[in-house]
This record gives C-alpha cells, structure tokens and sequence, in this order.
C-alpha cells in the first residue's frame, strides 16, 4: 500500500477563492494524518472525500493563524459526526494552550448541543489528547500513528519559535513536509532521500511585483506586511537547491505566494530545472499524489 499526500489548502494568511489554508492529509489508506488546520480545511477535507470524523490524528508545523484557526470547525464537524473519543493533536510549545482555547470558544455551542442531542452525541465534545513535541535538527520520531511513524525536526520560521516540519514513512516510503521555513539543516535532514517533500514556496520576484501593485492603489499596509514575510520565507529557488542536496525524489510546491493561478505556473517555477532534477509539481488544493 503507497502513502499518499492530499493538499487541503495551498495558500497562505491572505484569502483568495483558489488557494485555501495551509492544510494537508497523510494517509496510507487506512490511517488519516491532518497536518495543520489551515482556514477551511474543513470544507476541503469534505470536498476530498475525507470525513473529519475519519481523521486519526492532527499535527500542527507551527501556530501561526494560517495554519491553525479551522481547528475550531474540525473539532465540531468531528464530533457531530459522531466520534466519542479524544483526537490525538500534536504540535510544538503552546498547542495545549490554544487547543484549549478553541474548546473554550466553542464551549457554549457544545453545551447547547449536548442539551438539545442528549446522549446521542459524545459527552466528552470537542476533548482532545494533546501532545507537545521537541525536535532538534536532527530527525526524533514523535508519533505512531496506525502504522505510520511520525519523525519531527526543527525548522527556520524566525521569530517563530519552535516551529516544525514532518517527516512520515511506512513501508520505506517517506513524505517531508517542509512546515514554514527558510532553508536550514533542520528540513535538510527532515528531507534526505525522501520520496516527496512538500515545501513552503515563494517567488520572490512575483512577490515584488504584487508589493509594487499593492503601493500603485495606495495599499501601502499590506504592501509592507508582504515584505515582512521575505524573512522566514525563503525564495523557491533555494528551496529547490536544498531538495537537490537531500536526495528528494519529487518536490511539490505548496504554501504558495503569491497566490498564482495556473496560468503564472511556468513563470512561478522558471528557472527550478537548473538547481532541482527531480520531479516537480506546483500543487492546486485537492490534489493528490503517491510517494
Ligand atoms: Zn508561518
Ligand atoms: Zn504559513
């Protein structure tokens, strides 16, 4: 049986109708792995045939709000769809604080529910069994789950700290999954010889260009929040260099900015084939591929 990766979301904080956030599922057929809870994640879990109640177990990169505020909503979708036990959550320093702090928001929905359902809803609600994880640069396994194990490694998100990336494998096939980072030893050694990294991708040039369009309508605000994230976002072509070096055998770029659509692909990866000669592809949300 493959390991399979289904995209959820491929965007990033800014919403755009074509790329959701960041969100994707690891499965090898029988087990689910949500990584990150991305802003609607939930509808993509729907729209790829993957039921929130079949989820086994969820991992977060890191807590920025593009890769967390869905949880709320998968929590709920969850549990109304009828599962009656804690969902396992991993996730760096902090999870156990704002996982809390979703049930907590959502206390008076799950109070009513329970009230107006009786037992036919889980008394336990939106509970969940969390985990908070460590990892150096160096590969450390920090989960089985089913029979995939779960390898986590630090990553270069600065100021954001810890922030990881996740390596799964079964059967000697292996999916990296970058997290939020710039190149660094960490996602080094998280995707040596892996069949398939998943990457957190930026333009640089593409990204200059929308800062520029930002400023000419006069949105100078948010032109200056995009060039804030050339710091813990590294250009693509980097990226691509350092999946040469581990030995990646198909990189597939997602955490896409800007948020191309198909036509600007070619102009996107434009120059990759000269440092990366594996294969590549520039992931759409609900796309799935096989290590
Ligand atoms: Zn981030
Ligand atoms: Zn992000």
């Amino acid at each position: 049986m493959s390991l399979d990766l289904i995209l959820l979301g491929t965007g990033s904080p800014v919403h755009v109708g074509h790329r959701f956030g960041p969100s994707q599922v690891i499965t090898d057929g029988t087990t689910r792995i949500l990584v990150d809870t991305g802003w609607a994640a939930t509808v993509r879990l729907v729209q790829a045939g993957v039921p929130p109640q079949s989820i086994d177990a969820v991992f977060f990169t890191h807590l920025h709000s593009d890769h967390t505020t869905d949880l709320a909503d998968f929590l709920v979708m969850r549990w109304v769809g009828g599962v009656r036990q804690a969902i396992p959550i991993y996730g760096p320093e902090g999870t156990k604080r704002m996982v809390h702090g979703f049930q907590e928001a959502m206390a008076a929905d799950t109070k009513y529910r329970l009230d107006h359902h009786g037992d036919k809803l889980w008394p336990g609600g939106l509970a969940a069994d969390v985990t908070e994880i460590e990892a150096g640069e160096e590969r450390v396994e920090v989960a089985r789950i089913g029979d995939i194990v779960v390898e986590a490694y630090e990553v270069d998100h600065r100021p954001v700290k810890p922030a990881y990336g996740f390596r799964f494998e079964k059967d000697g096939r292996s999916i990296a999954i970058s997290g939020d980072t710039n190149p660094c030893r960490g996602l080094l050694n998280g995707a040596r010889d892996a069949d398939m990294l998943v990457c957190d991708s930026m333009n640089v040039a593409m990204m200059r260009q929308l800062e520029e369009r930002l400023r000419s309508i006069g949105n100078t605000a948010q032109a200056s929040l995009l060039e804030d994230a050339h710091d813990y976002h590294a250009d693509i072509k980097d990226m691509a260099a350092l999946a040469q070096e581990a030995g990646v055998k198909h990189l597939v770029l997602s955490h896409i900015l800007p948020a191309i659509v198909d036509e600007q692909a070619a102009q996107f990866v434009v120059g990759l084939d000269a440092v990366f000669h594996g294969k590549l592809s520039v992931g759409h949300d609900l796309e799935r591929f096989s290590a």
